[in-house]
Order: structure tokens, then C-alpha cells, then sequence
């Protein structure tokens, strides 16, 4: 059994990422300099979209792309209940209203076919989530939402560097976010960017990010002397710091690196469990390539005589710090008082009941992926039927 205790997930900060950031604090910007112009750019030509807004957090990104996308009272949005709160709740500071589909029962991603059923006349946005890294079906998606004049926003908290047929998530919605929270692929401690292609949304979203004051004299209504400036709409400040854009500069230099190291982890534990029939490893469509956020086990419980709880408490007295990713969004009591009811998506509850989410991050070693073999293959040998 391990000594110590190994996080699901953790950061992976190194000297030339803490020189980094002290060169910010010693300069004249610790926010709104050109350090946050730098990484926008960065992260702009990583995933090959023109546009690149970077926010205080992927939930801060969220509900901006939700007021640039025009969602407001009584507006619908297809989501998924597989993902975090973030997600469906960034709907409702919009005032929209979330409607759920269910997953598919393979990839655990947004069933196509489900939104189409829920498509109503209010329906106006779809927002997927790439689940664990790997891309929603964003093909069917899109001909989905051009077919019924809907907007299509990603949420790839989980999927930075992943692609779709070839394409870079970031440069295939209309809007797509990422969040740069510690247990990400990058972080700068908090922070969130969204992608687009259009310039009229990259700007809108500039102005939700800073109180919608408009800086560019062309635009004002007036023009009262040097002092004056303007405020259009009601935004919020929900900017990044150039520290934290420090940060994430070096970061995202090491991207291919931490998802390298990522996936060749989750290859260890595929290669491993995939015999197990106790066991279901992670489905991959051929039409993505993973970024390998999470690594999330599902359990076939008929093949076993203990429980997904009892197997967690036991691999949490071994030292490995699981996780479990998701509750459907929609069992929240909030949710439930909101009047969601349990069954609406039948597949994600059934995804819910038989997942454990083990630990996979670039900075654990090849011996920790080892030790988190060993202990499942021997607890779940031990609960076998
Ligand atoms: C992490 C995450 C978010 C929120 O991002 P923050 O930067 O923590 O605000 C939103 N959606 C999903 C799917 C996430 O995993």
C-alpha cells in the first residue's frame, strides 16, 4: 500500500513558470496589460481560432458567452447532465432555462439524437460538454443547431488540445470555453478563455468582461473630453490578471507534453482493465482524439458483489484519491426545487451509479499508475461475484 496520498489530480508547476510570473510582478501590470493580449494569442493560435477572450474563470467565460450568445429569460439550452454545475448554472444567471438531454450509453457524451427531441421554439443555444477530454459529436451537432438557427457553445473545460475529425476544439463552435483551474490541463489558479470565429462575439465578450464600457471613441454617443468613456451594457468584471496570463503563457508551452504524459497513463490503465470484465474502460469514438482530462472507471456492478462505495472507501484507506465525475447536475436539491425530477436522462443516472473516477495528472510517475492498478485490480478482484 502507498505511504502517501495521491491526488486525483494536481497541478504541475515548474522554476521557469514561477520566473515567469515574478517578471509580471515586477513590471508596471498586474492586470489588463499585454500579458493578457500574449496569452490570448497563444491560446487563439493553439486550438486555430481567430478570437481569444480570456476571463477570471471558466465559469466567469461561461455566463459571458451566454449573455454575448443573447441568452436571457425564458430561453432554452440543451445541455448535458454529465458534467459540473458550472455548466447548466451559467444558463440560469442568463435567466435561460436548462433543459436536459440524456448521454450516449458508449462515450457518456451528449446524445444527439436526445437534444434533437427536445429542440422547442425556444430553444436557442446548444452547449455540449467534451466529457473527460473527449470531443462531443460536434458534427451532427452543428448541422443539428444550422438546421434550427441555434448556437452552438463548447464547453471544453476538459479538452483542451483535443480534436474532432482532425479539427481543433476551440475553432468549431461558435463559442468555445476553457477553464484553467488547477486540476485542468493548464491553469493560471483561476481563469477561463472562450474561442469564437466571429469578431462580433469576441467583442461582445470583451465588453461583458469589463462593466460594458466602451473604450472605442468611434462608438460613443458622445464625446465629453480626455476622461470620458462610455458604458453600453451591464457588464461585470470578470478579468483575468497578467499574472495570472504569466502563468498560463508558460503553461500552455508544456501542453503537448502534460497530454502526452496523460495519455500515455491512461493507456497503462486501459491496457490493464480492459481484460477485467468486472471492468468497463473508456469507450473512444474514432471520431476524436482525447485530451484525457479525467480517467473515469465504470464498474459492471451485476459482476460484483460489493458496491462502487464500498470499492471508493477502499481505494481512498489505500492512498488513492478517487473521485467520482458526475452527480447528474439535476439531483442537486437546487435543481430539484427548480422542479428537475430523477430519470429524466436515465443513462447518465445509470453512468453515475458505476463510476470512480481514478487519478490521472502529468506530474504522477509511472509507479503511481502502478500502485492505482494494483490496489483496483486487487480490491475488485476480492468483490468479484
Ligand atoms: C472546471 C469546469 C468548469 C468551470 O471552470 P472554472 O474555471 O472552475 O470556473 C466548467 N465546466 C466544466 C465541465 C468543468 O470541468
Amino acid at each position: 500500500m502507498r505511504e502517501n496520498h495521491l491526488p486525483y489530480a494536481t497541478q504541475w508547476i515548474e522554476e521557469d513558470d514561477i520566473d515567469t510570473v515574478v517578471d509580471v510582478l515586477r513590471g508596471a501590470y498586474l492586470t489588463t496589460g499585454p500579458t493578457i493580449e500574449a496569452f490570448e494569442r497563444a491560446v487563439a493560435e493553439c486550438v486555430g481560432a481567430p478570437y481569444a477572450v480570456a476571463f477570471s474563470s471558466g465559469t466567469a467565460a461561461l455566463h459571458a458567452a451566454m449573455l454575448a450568445a443573447g441568452i436571457g429569460p425564458g430561453d432554452e439550452v440543451i445541455t448535458t447532465p454529465m458534467t459540473f454545475a458550472a455548466t447548466s448554472n451559467a444558463v440560469l444567471y442568463a435567466g435561460g432555462v436548462p433543459v436536459f438531454a440524456d448521454i450516449r450509453p458508449d462515450t457518456y457524451n451528449i446524445d444527439v439524437a436526445d437534444v434533437e427531441r427536445k429542440i422547442t421554439p425556444r430553444t436557442k443555444a446548444l452547449l455540449p460538454v467534451d466529457y473527460t477530454g473527449q470531443p462531443a459529436d460536434l458534427g451532427p451537432l452543428r448541422e443539428l443547431a444550422d438546421q434550427h438557427r441555434l448556437i452552438l457553445i463548447e464547453d471544453a473545460a476538459h479538452a483542451l488540445g483535443a480534436t474532432y475529425r482532425g479539427q481543433r476544439v476551440g475553432s468549431i463552435a461558435d463559442m468555445t470555453i476553457f477553464s484553467f483551474h488547477p486540476v485542468k490541463h493548464i491553469t493560471t489558479g483561476e481563469g477561463g478563455m472562450v474561442t469564437t470565429h466571429h469578431e462580433d462575439l469576441a467583442e461582445r465578450l470583451r465588453l461583458i468582461r469589463s462593466h460594458g464600457i466602451v473604450r472605442d471613441p468611434a462608438k460613443w454617443h458622445e464625446h465629453e473630453g480626455p476622461w470620458y468613456y462610455e458604458m453600453h451594457d451591464l457588464g461585470y468584471n470578470y478579468r483575468m490578471t497578467d499574472i495570472q496570463a504569466a502563468l498560463g503563457l508558460s503553461q500552455l508551452k508544456k501542453l503537448d507534453r502534460f497530454i502526452a504524459l496523460r495519455k500515455k497513463y491512461a493507456d497503462m490503465y486501459n491496457a490493464t482493465f480492459a481484460d477485467n470484465d468486472a471492468l468497463i474502460v473508456p469507450y473512444q469514438s474514432p471520431d476524436g482524439s482525447s485530451s484525457w482530462h479525467l480517467y473515469v472507471l465504470r464498474l459492471r456492478l451485476e459482476a460484483l458483489s460489493i458496491t462502487r462505495r464500498e470499492i471508493y472507501e477502499a481505494l481512498i484507506r489505500e492512498n488513492i484519491g478517487v473521485h467520482v465525475h458526475y452527480i447528474p447536475v439535476y439531483w442537486h436539491p437546487y435543481y430539484a426545487g427548480l422542479g428537475y425530477r430523477r430519470g429524466l436522462c436515465p443513462e447518465a443516472e445509470r453512468h453515475y451509479k458505476a463510476i470512480i473516477t481514478l487519478p490521472l495528472f502529468p506530474k504522477m510517475t509511472e509507479r503511481d499508475v502502478g500502485d492505482v492498478i494494483d490496489a483496483v485490480e486487487r480490491i475488485v478482484r476480492w468483490g468479484k461475484r
